[in-house]
């Protein structure tokens, strides 16, 4: 095992596994006759006539029939890699690592030669690579180089049923190229029958089905609400467990902590029971370990039943063989889009009613099954939206904006969208980004925001990197930029809590997480990245390389935009606080009482984390600077670092003019946010009244 915290907990109940394939099936026939048997296999002669007489097509088929790991390799059959490479994109970045790795094996090729994968951050292609999957966001930003994508000469848009934001733009950057390229060919793949959608959207272009081969699947619903999904999933695992027949378990959760928490609950009750049958726990989020997410593919031993935790990844991106029984959640994680804060964050929603039917799908591939909702049926019914929201309509923009301003759309407001983002997002997006200095008042980029696009990062950091040079700092700024683009490095164990929070303090700088960060790079930099130096100090090598690799993909970059590489040598570090400000003095705020802040333009109140360096000051300093806002009992900076009034001035003098004006600001917002609380009371008990109307 890894030194990851997720499989800590409940290593015991982790079996050793042998085999390569995923269920009795895979265990027995070798890859090629896996291949054969796979439904797109049955169509393969049909469906690439059709592609061969259409320059557009849209293949709709239910998860598992081979969308993803065959479409590309029929194309390279058929001769398509003599003009350019087949390319395909995943909107998940851990779908195209491993769907990657698996076409590799099925052509018996190693990874990163004639099939390969790119992610942002992270490149395993070569010369010879013939078929590459990509994040959707690694092609759009491959379209700024190269408007017309030339090096592909088929590309295969995957999960457009999906509809992220990426895919979404893709769409209609796409839609341009394939009128001016006509010798590329564009595939579309769906897994859910709506596709009527994106062929219109292509002015018509033919839909071609994959009959699909699926079982019954018996469905569930719970009596009453639940209160805890952890718990009830647990519970209904549990009964599946020690009393149903054989056959492997994927229950959907949210994310991390409470897949996390579940397999370490399930794990507990197991260990409580008196010799039970074996149960082999397996998480699967984005952030786990590329070793460990593979084990939910690998077959468990004789007689030993899989229990698979995941996020929403297995709804449609990822197949496991051999599932039996499905418990879901009714929950996943989403990015929303927060116009209050300006700012995006992961929120615990409801799914729709459609992701409830793909995932009680995923019960029925291999024989019949069985699908637990831990939710209602008139939750189900009442509460759940047909589909989800796009998530070009939910989240901020600032990246799109930015791209396709790059791109020359001038208009955004008539680019092609299949749905329109809503036009106060848009607005707030431009506004974002004027303020930061990357449009000017016409709209127009700026030097500073033509350099900006060049960075695969979100506006804030760009600016905080490219405005560094001006400070002399951009060789700490790297660093800091780097360490924010990985997960958390702190190692906090359980059972050793004391331990990891006294070694963390260590690497405190009192007045800033961000330089925290930077200290521990440094010292870790000091030690030549070495391995031992992370597990004696509590802090995940893993992370720290990944650092270490995106710190070298920037330093190019900055290299190629001829932006200096310049360290500030032993003058300190206020320059880089001031670097921080430049580009968060819209997340600044100012101090209320101990810990408690208030932002300075929404009047938002937030507060400091307990785990903030900050505190180490020995008093809380007036003004901070901070990188994201979380919620979880209450609203809680992460990243904070103390900053200078004047600088709040000098850095944002379009919210900061004068100290005088700044507090009447204040005031104004306090007041402005008092109203909205009454407001929103009123607002509350009206809709209370009208429910209780519609329910009489
Ligand atoms: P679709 O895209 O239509 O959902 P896929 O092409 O992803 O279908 O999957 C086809 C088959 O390949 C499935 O049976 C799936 O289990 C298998 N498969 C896909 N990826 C892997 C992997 N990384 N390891 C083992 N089997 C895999
Ligand atoms: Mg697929």
């Amino acid at each position: 095992g890894g030194d990851y915290k997720a499989n800590a907990g409940y290593a015991k109940h982790m079996k050793k596994s042998g085999g390569a394939g995923a269920s009795e099936f895979a265990r027995t026939k070798t890859l090629a006759e896996q291949r054969e048997y796979l439904p797109v296999r049955q169509v393969r002669d049909d469906l690439m006539q059709i592609v061969a007489d259409h320059q557009v097509v849209i293949i709709v088929g239910e998860t598992g029939s081979g969308k993803t790991t065959q479409l590309t390799q029929y194309l390279h059959e058929a001769g398509m890699t003599r003009y350019g490479m087949v390319g395909c994109t995943q909107p998940r970045r851990v779908a195209a690592m491993s769907v990657a790795k698996r076409v590799s094996e099925e052509m018996g090729v190693e990874l990163g030669q004639e099939v390969g994968y790119a992610i942002r951050f992270e490149d395993v292609t070569s010369e010879a690579t013939l078929i590459k999957y990509m994040t959707d966001g690694v092609l759009l930003r491959e379209s700024l180089r190269e408007p017309d994508l030339d090096t592909y000469a088929a590309l295969v848009m995957d999960e457009a049923h999906e509809r992220s934001l990426n895919t979404d733009v893709l769409f209609g950057v796409l839609r341009k190229v394939v009128q001016r390229r006509r010798d590329l060919r564009l595939v579309v793949t769906s897994a859910t029958l709506d596709a009527t959608r994106f062929s219109d959207f292509f002015g018509g272009v033919p839909v071609f089905n994959i009959p699909g081969r699926t079982f019954k699947v018996d469905t569930y619903f719970a009596k009453t609400p639940q209160e805890d999904y952890v718990d009830a999933a647990v519970k209904q695992a549990l009964q599946i467990h020690l009393s149903h027949g054989p056959g492997d378990i994927l229950i959907f959760m949210t994310g991390q902590e409470d897949i996390e928490a579940t397999c370490e609950v399930l794990a507990e009750r197991m260990g409580t029971l008196d010799d039970p049958p074996p149960l082999l726990l397996l998480p699967m989020y984005s952030q786990l370990p590329a070793d460990l997410q593979a084990k939910i593919f690998e077959s468990a031993d004789e007689g030993v039943r899989k229990c698979i935790v995941s996020t929403n990844i297995a709804e449609t991106s990822l197949t496991v063989d051999g599932i039996k029984y499905v418990i879901d959640s009714g929950f996943c994680k989403l990015k929303v889009y927060n116009p209050k804060i300006g700012m995006d964050a992961l929120q615990i929603t409801p799914i729709s009613q459609a992701n409830a039917n793909q995932r009680s799908g995923r019960a029925g591939r291999t024989g019949e099954g069985h699908a637990y909702r831990l939710y209602t049926e008139r939750q189900y019914r009442d509460e759940l939206l047909a589909a989800q929201i796009p998530e070009i309509q939910r989240t901020n923009l600032g990246n799109v904006v930015l791209l396709l301003k790059s791109l020359g759309v001038e208009d955004l407001l008539s680019f092609d969208f299949m749905d329109p983002p809503p036009q106060d997002n848009i607005q707030s997006s431009l506004y974002q980004l004027w303020v930061l200095g990357a449009l000017s008042n016409t709209g127009d980029l700026t030097t500073l925001g033509r350099k900006m696009v060049e960075f695969p990062l979100d506006p804030p950091l760009a600016k905080m990197l490219i405005f560094s040079e001006k400070l002399g700092c951009t060789a700490e700024v790297l660093v800091v930029v780097s360490m924010l683009s990985v997960p958390s490095v702190f190692f906090r164990p359980k059972g050793r809590e004391e331990e990891s929070d006294a070694a963390r303090e260590k690497f405190f700088v009192p007045e800033s997480d961000h330089l925290t960060l930077l200290n521990v790079y440094q010292q870790w930099r000091q030690q030549n990245y070495a391995a031992q130096w992370c597990t004696d100090h509590f802090v995940h090598v893993k992370g720290l390389r990944k650092a270490r690799e995106v710190h070298a993909q920037l330093l190019d970059i900055l290299k190629q935009q001829r932006i200096q590489h310049v360290s500030t040598g032993g003058a300190g570090w206020d320059s880089v606080r001031k670097a921080i400000c430049s580009a968060y003095f819209y997340n600044a705020a100012k101090i209320k009482g101990v810990g408690e802040y208030v932002n300075m333009l929404t009047g938002m109140p937030c507060h400091l984390h307990p785990s903030s360096a900050l505190y180490g000051l020995g008093y809380t300093p007036d003004f901070t600077c901070y990188h994201e806002l979380i919620y979880t009992s209450k609203e809680y900076m992460t990243t904070v670092t103390a900053v200078e009034g004047e600088w709040l001035a000098e850095l944002g003098p379009m919210f900061f003019s004068v100290k005088e004006s700044l507090k009447s600001r204040l005031e104004k917002r306090k007041r402005e946010a008092e109203e909205k609380v009454k407001m929103d009371a009123e607002m509350a008990t009206v809709t209370a009244a009208k429910e209780q109307e519609e329910e009489a």
